[in-house]
Protein backbone atom coordinates (compact mmCIF):
# COMPACT_ATOMS: atom_id res chain seq x y z
CA UNK A 1 0.00 0.00 0.00
CA UNK A 2 2.70 2.38 1.00
CA UNK A 3 4.98 1.62 -1.69
CA UNK A 4 2.36 1.96 -4.36
CA UNK A 5 0.92 4.79 -3.12
CA UNK A 6 3.78 6.75 -3.08
CA UNK A 7 5.51 5.62 -6.20
CA UNK A 8 1.95 6.74 -8.36
CA UNK A 9 2.18 9.94 -6.12
CA UNK A 10 5.97 10.51 -7.25
CA UNK A 11 5.17 9.72 -11.02
CA UNK A 12 2.28 12.31 -10.34
CA UNK A 13 4.79 15.11 -9.46
CA UNK A 14 7.43 14.06 -12.45
CA UNK A 15 9.71 11.62 -10.81
CA UNK A 16 10.44 8.42 -12.04
CA UNK A 17 10.67 5.85 -9.16
CA UNK A 18 11.19 2.15 -9.41
CA UNK A 19 9.44 -0.22 -7.21
CA UNK A 20 11.35 -2.97 -5.76
CA UNK A 21 8.54 -5.82 -4.72
CA UNK A 22 10.42 -9.09 -3.01
CA UNK A 23 7.50 -10.79 -3.13
CA UNK A 24 5.87 -12.71 -6.78
CA UNK A 25 2.77 -10.29 -6.75
CA UNK A 26 2.30 -6.59 -5.95
CA UNK A 27 -0.26 -5.35 -3.28
CA UNK A 28 1.65 -6.96 -0.25
CA UNK A 29 -1.11 -7.54 2.71
CA UNK A 30 -3.41 -5.18 0.93
CA UNK A 31 -4.30 -7.18 -1.59
CA UNK A 32 -5.48 -9.43 1.74
CA UNK A 33 -7.11 -7.14 3.51
CA UNK A 34 -10.89 -6.19 4.08
CA UNK A 35 -9.66 -3.09 2.61
CA UNK A 36 -11.20 -0.75 4.87
CA UNK A 37 -9.12 2.36 5.44
CA UNK A 38 -10.48 4.82 7.96
CA UNK A 39 -9.61 7.23 10.79
CA UNK A 40 -10.83 8.36 13.91
CA UNK A 41 -13.11 11.44 13.90
CA UNK A 42 -10.78 13.91 15.97
CA UNK A 43 -6.95 14.09 17.20
CA UNK A 44 -8.18 13.60 20.61
CA UNK A 45 -10.20 10.19 19.85
CA UNK A 46 -6.63 9.29 18.37
CA UNK A 47 -5.04 10.30 21.15
CA UNK A 48 -7.73 8.85 23.52
CA UNK A 49 -7.65 4.97 21.82
CA UNK A 50 -3.49 4.71 20.98
CA UNK A 51 -2.51 7.48 23.64
CA UNK A 52 1.20 5.82 23.38
CA UNK A 53 1.33 6.70 20.10
CA UNK A 54 3.29 9.84 18.16
CA UNK A 55 0.96 12.68 18.60
CA UNK A 56 2.51 14.31 15.18
CA UNK A 57 1.75 11.62 12.87
CA UNK A 58 -0.99 10.79 14.26
CA UNK A 59 -2.28 14.33 12.97
CA UNK A 60 -0.89 13.79 10.21
CA UNK A 61 -3.28 10.98 9.48
CA UNK A 62 -6.39 12.71 10.79
CA UNK A 63 -5.71 15.41 8.77
CA UNK A 64 -4.38 14.24 5.45
CA UNK A 65 -6.89 10.95 4.87
CA UNK A 66 -10.04 12.97 3.46
CA UNK A 67 -7.77 14.27 0.79
CA UNK A 68 -5.81 11.14 0.37
CA UNK A 69 -9.33 9.10 -0.01
CA UNK A 70 -10.40 11.26 -2.55
CA UNK A 71 -7.07 10.68 -4.68
CA UNK A 72 -7.23 7.29 -4.43
CA UNK A 73 -11.22 7.30 -5.74
CA UNK A 74 -9.71 10.11 -8.61
CA UNK A 75 -7.06 7.19 -9.77
CA UNK A 76 -9.94 5.09 -9.96
CA UNK A 77 -9.90 2.98 -7.02
CA UNK A 78 -13.60 1.04 -6.60
CA UNK A 79 -15.19 2.13 -3.23
CA UNK A 80 -17.52 -0.99 -1.98
CA UNK A 81 -18.84 1.34 0.92
CA UNK A 82 -18.43 5.02 1.60
CA UNK A 83 -18.34 4.93 4.99
CA UNK A 84 -16.83 2.38 7.46
CA UNK A 85 -20.60 1.38 9.40
CA UNK A 86 -18.12 2.53 12.77
CA UNK A 87 -19.47 5.14 14.52
CA UNK A 88 -15.77 5.88 15.94
CA UNK A 89 -14.28 6.47 12.65
CA UNK A 90 -14.61 7.71 9.02
CA UNK A 91 -12.96 6.08 5.92
CA UNK A 92 -14.16 4.12 3.16
CA UNK A 93 -13.61 0.15 1.94
CA UNK A 94 -12.23 -0.81 -0.98
CA UNK A 95 -12.34 -3.84 -3.17
CA UNK A 96 -8.65 -4.66 -2.40
CA UNK A 97 -8.06 -6.26 -5.69
CA UNK A 98 -9.87 -3.12 -7.96
CA UNK A 99 -7.28 -0.82 -5.68
CA UNK A 100 -4.10 -3.40 -6.41
CA UNK A 101 -4.93 -3.23 -9.92
CA UNK A 102 -5.39 0.55 -10.03
CA UNK A 103 -1.92 1.28 -7.79
CA UNK A 104 0.17 -0.86 -10.42
CA UNK A 105 -0.92 0.88 -13.24
CA UNK A 106 -0.26 4.17 -11.35
CA UNK A 107 3.18 3.16 -10.12
CA UNK A 108 4.77 2.98 -13.01
CA UNK A 109 8.23 0.51 -12.94
CA UNK A 110 7.73 -2.80 -10.53
CA UNK A 111 10.82 -5.12 -10.00
CA UNK A 112 8.74 -8.64 -8.91
CA UNK A 113 10.65 -11.01 -6.82
CA UNK A 114 13.64 -7.93 -6.73
CA UNK A 115 14.53 -7.21 -2.69
CA UNK A 116 14.80 -3.68 -2.02
CA UNK A 117 18.57 -2.66 -2.32
CA UNK A 118 20.84 -0.03 -1.61
CA UNK A 119 21.19 2.12 -4.90
CA UNK A 120 22.65 5.29 -3.62
CA UNK A 121 20.00 7.20 -4.68
CA UNK A 122 16.67 8.12 -1.77
CA UNK A 123 15.44 5.44 -0.85
CA UNK A 124 11.56 5.05 0.53
CA UNK A 125 11.32 2.05 3.04
CA UNK A 126 7.90 0.34 2.67
CA UNK A 127 8.67 -3.52 3.42
CA UNK A 128 5.45 -3.64 5.53
CA UNK A 129 6.60 -4.33 9.23
CA UNK A 130 8.45 -7.75 10.68
CA UNK A 131 5.88 -10.00 11.64
CA UNK A 132 6.88 -12.52 8.83
CA UNK A 133 10.05 -13.11 10.84
CA UNK A 134 10.35 -15.28 13.76
CA UNK A 135 13.20 -14.41 15.15
CA UNK A 136 12.30 -10.78 15.53
CA UNK A 137 8.72 -11.57 16.85
CA UNK A 138 10.32 -13.35 19.19
CA UNK A 139 13.28 -10.89 20.74
CA UNK A 140 10.41 -8.08 20.49
CA UNK A 141 6.81 -9.65 21.33
CA UNK A 142 6.65 -13.33 22.45
CA UNK A 143 8.70 -16.16 22.78
CA UNK A 144 5.55 -17.90 22.23
CA UNK A 145 4.25 -19.75 19.02
CA UNK A 146 2.12 -17.05 17.10
CA UNK A 147 0.15 -17.38 13.70
CA UNK A 148 1.16 -15.42 10.84
CA UNK A 149 -1.81 -13.48 9.49
CA UNK A 150 -0.16 -11.42 6.61
CA UNK A 151 1.69 -11.77 3.55
CA UNK A 152 4.79 -13.85 3.73
CA UNK A 153 7.20 -11.33 2.64
CA UNK A 154 7.27 -8.50 5.83
CA UNK A 155 10.17 -9.64 7.91
CA UNK A 156 12.06 -7.04 8.87
CA UNK A 157 14.21 -5.71 5.94
CA UNK A 158 12.93 -1.84 6.06
CA UNK A 159 13.93 -1.99 9.86
CA UNK A 160 17.35 -3.78 9.52
CA UNK A 161 18.28 -1.11 6.51
CA UNK A 162 17.04 1.53 8.68
CA UNK A 163 18.90 0.88 11.75
CA UNK A 164 22.15 -0.28 9.43
CA UNK A 165 21.95 3.28 8.26
CA UNK A 166 21.50 4.63 12.42
CA UNK A 167 17.63 4.98 12.57
CA UNK A 168 15.94 5.20 16.00
CA UNK A 169 13.11 2.96 17.27
CA UNK A 170 9.74 3.74 18.09
CA UNK A 171 7.65 3.18 20.89
CA UNK A 172 5.32 0.15 20.83
CA UNK A 173 8.44 -2.76 19.88
CA UNK A 174 6.78 -4.73 21.63
CA UNK A 175 3.10 -4.41 20.07
CA UNK A 176 0.98 -5.32 17.16
CA UNK A 177 -2.04 -5.54 15.58
CA UNK A 178 -3.69 -9.18 15.04
CA UNK A 179 -6.45 -11.31 15.39
CA UNK A 180 -7.91 -14.54 17.00
CA UNK A 181 -7.76 -16.78 14.79
CA UNK A 182 -8.56 -20.88 14.70
CA UNK A 183 -5.64 -22.90 16.62
CA UNK A 184 -4.00 -25.15 14.49
CA UNK A 185 -4.47 -27.83 12.97
CA UNK A 186 -7.05 -25.64 11.52
CA UNK A 187 -6.19 -24.59 8.21
CA UNK A 188 -6.02 -21.13 7.40
CA UNK A 189 -5.02 -20.03 3.95
CA UNK A 190 -4.11 -16.61 3.22
CA UNK A 191 -7.52 -15.62 1.02
CA UNK A 192 -8.85 -16.80 4.26
CA UNK A 193 -7.54 -14.45 7.14
CA UNK A 194 -11.02 -12.51 7.10
CA UNK A 195 -13.37 -14.97 6.51
CA UNK A 196 -11.92 -17.37 9.42
CA UNK A 197 -11.09 -14.30 12.46
CA UNK A 198 -13.26 -15.22 15.90
CA UNK A 199 -13.84 -11.42 16.13
CA UNK A 200 -16.14 -12.44 20.20
CA UNK A 201 -13.22 -12.31 22.56
CA UNK A 202 -14.84 -9.83 24.78
CA UNK A 203 -18.57 -11.88 24.83
CA UNK A 204 -16.61 -15.13 25.34
CA UNK A 205 -14.90 -16.66 28.54
CA UNK A 206 -11.75 -16.48 27.69
CA UNK A 207 -9.54 -19.26 29.16
CA UNK A 208 -5.78 -20.17 28.92
CA UNK A 209 -4.43 -24.39 28.34
CA UNK A 210 -4.83 -24.06 31.92
CA UNK A 211 -8.41 -23.24 32.54
CA UNK A 212 -6.94 -19.98 33.88
CA UNK A 213 -8.51 -16.53 32.78
CA UNK A 214 -6.07 -14.03 31.86
CA UNK A 215 -8.42 -11.56 29.21
CA UNK A 216 -8.01 -7.77 29.86
CA UNK A 217 -11.01 -6.05 31.67
CA UNK A 218 -12.37 -4.61 29.64
CA UNK A 219 -10.98 -5.88 26.03
CA UNK A 220 -11.03 -3.09 23.72
CA UNK A 221 -13.61 -2.54 20.95
CA UNK A 222 -10.79 -4.12 18.42
CA UNK A 223 -9.80 -7.02 20.39
CA UNK A 224 -6.45 -6.21 19.90
CA UNK A 225 -5.34 -6.04 23.40
CA UNK A 226 -6.87 -9.48 24.12
CA UNK A 227 -5.16 -10.80 21.06
CA UNK A 228 -2.06 -9.35 22.16
CA UNK A 229 -2.81 -11.03 25.55
CA UNK A 230 -3.38 -14.54 24.05
CA UNK A 231 -0.11 -14.48 22.02
CA UNK A 232 2.05 -14.63 25.28
CA UNK A 233 -0.18 -17.72 26.98
CA UNK A 234 1.60 -20.57 26.78
CA UNK A 235 1.87 -22.35 23.28
CA UNK A 236 0.28 -18.93 21.87
CA UNK A 237 -3.50 -20.22 22.45
CA UNK A 238 -6.81 -19.52 24.16
CA UNK A 239 -10.25 -21.03 24.45
CA UNK A 240 -13.26 -18.68 23.53
CA UNK A 241 -15.98 -20.93 25.86
CA UNK A 242 -19.59 -19.28 24.64
CA UNK A 243 -23.56 -19.77 25.73
CA UNK A 244 -26.18 -19.73 24.26
CA UNK A 245 -27.14 -16.04 23.88
CA UNK A 246 -24.03 -15.04 22.44
CA UNK A 247 -24.27 -17.76 19.07
CA UNK A 248 -26.97 -15.16 18.26
CA UNK A 249 -24.59 -11.60 18.29
CA UNK A 250 -23.38 -10.33 15.16
CA UNK A 251 -20.37 -8.53 14.88
CA UNK A 252 -19.18 -7.04 11.90
CA UNK A 253 -21.96 -8.53 9.48
CA UNK A 254 -21.66 -12.09 10.78
CA UNK A 255 -23.27 -13.93 13.67
CA UNK A 256 -20.67 -15.71 16.27
CA UNK A 257 -22.37 -19.01 15.38
CA UNK A 258 -21.14 -18.34 11.65
CA UNK A 259 -17.33 -17.73 13.16
CA UNK A 260 -17.61 -21.04 14.94
CA UNK A 261 -18.92 -22.81 11.83
CA UNK A 262 -15.69 -21.45 10.04
CA UNK A 263 -13.41 -22.39 12.28
CA UNK A 264 -15.12 -26.19 12.56
CA UNK A 265 -14.87 -26.12 8.81
CA UNK A 266 -11.43 -25.30 8.68
CA UNK A 267 -10.46 -28.17 11.09
CA UNK A 268 -9.90 -26.21 14.09
CA UNK A 269 -11.21 -27.66 17.32
CA UNK A 270 -14.38 -27.26 18.69
CA UNK A 271 -15.66 -28.57 21.74
CA UNK A 272 -18.43 -28.66 23.79
CA UNK A 273 -17.90 -26.86 26.96
CA UNK A 274 -18.21 -30.00 29.00
CA UNK A 275 -15.72 -31.86 26.82
CA UNK A 276 -13.30 -28.89 27.62
CA UNK A 277 -12.32 -30.78 31.04
CA UNK A 278 -12.19 -27.22 33.03
CA UNK A 279 -15.10 -26.97 35.86
CA UNK A 280 -17.73 -24.24 34.32
CA UNK A 281 -21.36 -23.79 34.69
CA UNK A 282 -23.65 -25.44 33.16
CA UNK A 283 -24.86 -22.69 30.61
CA UNK A 284 -22.00 -22.43 28.12
CA UNK A 285 -22.08 -24.36 25.12
CA UNK A 286 -18.88 -24.15 22.84
CA UNK A 287 -15.27 -23.75 23.22
CA UNK A 288 -13.55 -23.15 20.01
CA UNK A 289 -9.21 -23.42 20.61
CA UNK A 290 -7.67 -20.09 19.13
CA UNK A 291 -4.35 -19.12 18.53
CA UNK A 292 -2.79 -15.60 18.12
CA UNK A 293 -2.35 -14.32 14.46
CA UNK A 294 -0.15 -11.25 13.54
CA UNK A 295 -1.22 -8.79 11.13
CA UNK A 296 1.70 -6.50 11.51
CA UNK A 297 3.88 -5.09 13.77
CA UNK A 298 3.64 -1.25 15.58
CA UNK A 299 6.77 -0.79 16.15
CA UNK A 300 9.44 0.48 13.82
CA UNK A 301 11.41 3.08 12.46
CA UNK A 302 10.98 6.76 13.67
CA UNK A 303 10.01 9.26 11.16
CA UNK A 304 9.01 12.90 11.32
CA UNK A 305 5.72 14.33 9.96
CA UNK A 306 7.58 14.88 6.16
CA UNK A 307 8.40 10.74 6.66
CA UNK A 308 12.09 11.31 7.17
CA UNK A 309 13.65 8.32 9.18
CA UNK A 310 15.26 9.98 12.00
CA UNK A 311 18.57 8.89 13.48
CA UNK A 312 19.51 8.66 17.14
CA UNK A 313 20.18 12.44 17.60
CA UNK A 314 16.94 13.32 16.04
CA UNK A 315 17.65 14.75 13.18
CA UNK A 316 16.62 13.24 9.66
CA UNK A 317 19.19 10.78 8.18
CA UNK A 318 19.99 11.97 4.39
CA UNK A 319 18.13 10.66 1.77
CA UNK A 320 16.02 7.94 3.82
CA UNK A 321 12.41 8.21 4.28
CA UNK A 322 9.80 5.19 5.63
CA UNK A 323 6.23 4.66 4.90
CA UNK A 324 3.57 1.96 5.89
CA UNK A 325 3.70 -0.50 8.76
CA UNK A 326 8.09 0.18 8.70
CA UNK A 327 7.10 3.25 10.41
CA UNK A 328 6.99 2.67 13.71
CA UNK A 329 5.10 4.45 16.87
CA UNK A 330 1.66 5.40 15.02
CA UNK A 331 -0.82 3.08 16.71
CA UNK A 332 1.16 2.68 20.29
CA UNK A 333 -1.29 1.46 23.02
CA UNK A 334 -4.64 0.74 20.59
CA UNK A 335 -5.48 0.07 17.53
CA UNK A 336 -5.55 2.42 13.91
CA UNK A 337 -5.89 2.06 10.10
CA UNK A 338 -2.31 0.18 8.84
CA UNK A 339 -3.75 1.01 5.35
CA UNK A 340 -4.58 4.92 6.32
CA UNK A 341 -1.06 5.02 7.55
CA UNK A 342 0.69 3.85 4.88
CA UNK A 343 -1.73 5.85 2.35
CA UNK A 344 -0.80 9.04 4.08
CA UNK A 345 2.53 8.32 4.91
CA UNK A 346 3.27 7.02 1.44
CA UNK A 347 1.71 10.29 0.48
CA UNK A 348 3.38 12.23 2.03
CA UNK A 349 6.79 10.53 1.68
CA UNK A 350 6.75 10.94 -2.13
CA UNK A 351 5.88 14.52 -1.72
CA UNK A 352 9.15 15.22 0.57
CA UNK A 353 10.81 12.91 -1.95
CA UNK A 354 10.07 14.93 -5.19
CA UNK A 355 10.99 18.49 -3.28
CA UNK A 356 14.90 17.42 -2.89
C1 LIG B 1 -6.46 -10.16 6.54
C2 LIG B 1 -6.09 -8.71 6.69
C3 LIG B 1 -7.10 -7.77 6.86
C4 LIG B 1 -6.75 -6.41 7.01
N1 LIG B 1 -7.75 -5.50 7.04
C5 LIG B 1 -7.41 -4.19 7.13
C6 LIG B 1 -8.41 -3.18 7.07
O1 LIG B 1 -9.59 -3.44 6.80
N2 LIG B 1 -8.02 -1.88 7.26
C7 LIG B 1 -6.72 -1.53 7.46
O2 LIG B 1 -6.43 -0.35 7.62
N3 LIG B 1 -5.75 -2.46 7.45
C8 LIG B 1 -6.07 -3.76 7.28
N4 LIG B 1 -5.06 -4.69 7.23
C9 LIG B 1 -3.67 -4.24 7.41
C10 LIG B 1 -3.12 -3.65 6.11
O3 LIG B 1 -3.19 -4.59 5.08
C11 LIG B 1 -1.68 -3.21 6.34
O4 LIG B 1 -1.63 -2.32 7.43
C12 LIG B 1 -1.14 -2.45 5.10
O5 LIG B 1 -1.15 -3.30 3.98
C13 LIG B 1 0.26 -1.97 5.41
O6 LIG B 1 0.80 -1.35 4.26
P1 LIG B 1 2.34 -1.50 3.95
O7 LIG B 1 2.57 -0.82 2.66
O8 LIG B 1 3.14 -1.08 5.11
O9 LIG B 1 2.55 -3.08 3.81
P2 LIG B 1 2.06 -4.07 2.62
O10 LIG B 1 0.80 -3.58 2.02
O11 LIG B 1 2.08 -5.41 3.19
O12 LIG B 1 3.24 -3.92 1.57
C14 LIG B 1 4.56 -4.25 1.90
C15 LIG B 1 5.22 -4.79 0.65
O13 LIG B 1 6.64 -4.84 0.83
C16 LIG B 1 7.11 -6.03 0.20
N5 LIG B 1 8.44 -6.32 0.74
C17 LIG B 1 8.80 -6.84 1.93
N6 LIG B 1 10.14 -6.89 2.07
C18 LIG B 1 10.66 -6.36 0.92
C19 LIG B 1 11.97 -6.11 0.45
N7 LIG B 1 13.05 -6.39 1.19
N8 LIG B 1 12.13 -5.57 -0.78
C20 LIG B 1 11.05 -5.27 -1.55
N9 LIG B 1 9.77 -5.50 -1.15
C21 LIG B 1 9.58 -6.01 0.08
C22 LIG B 1 6.04 -7.04 0.51
O14 LIG B 1 6.13 -8.15 -0.36
C23 LIG B 1 4.78 -6.21 0.30
O15 LIG B 1 4.33 -6.25 -1.04
C24 LIG B 1 -5.38 -6.03 7.03
C25 LIG B 1 -4.39 -6.98 6.81
C26 LIG B 1 -4.73 -8.31 6.62
C27 LIG B 1 -3.65 -9.32 6.35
Amino acid sequence: MAGLCAAARARELGADPVVFEKGDRPGGSMLLSSCVVWRYRSLEDFRAECPGGDPLLQELIVERLDEALAWLESLGAPVVWGETGNPRTIGKRFDPKGLTDVLVGAAGEIRLGEPLSETGEALLLATGGFQGDSELVKRHITGEPVLLRANPWSAGDGLRIGLARGAALSAGLDEFYGRAMPAPPARVPEEKFVELAQLYGSYALVLNEDGEEFAPDPISWAETDLVQAIARQPGGRAWYVVDDPTLDVRIRGRSVSEMIEAARDSGGAVLTAPELGFDLPDSYRYAVHVAAGITHTVGGLRVDDRARVLGADGAPIDGLFAAGVDVGGIAVGGYASGLAAALVLGLTAAEALSSL
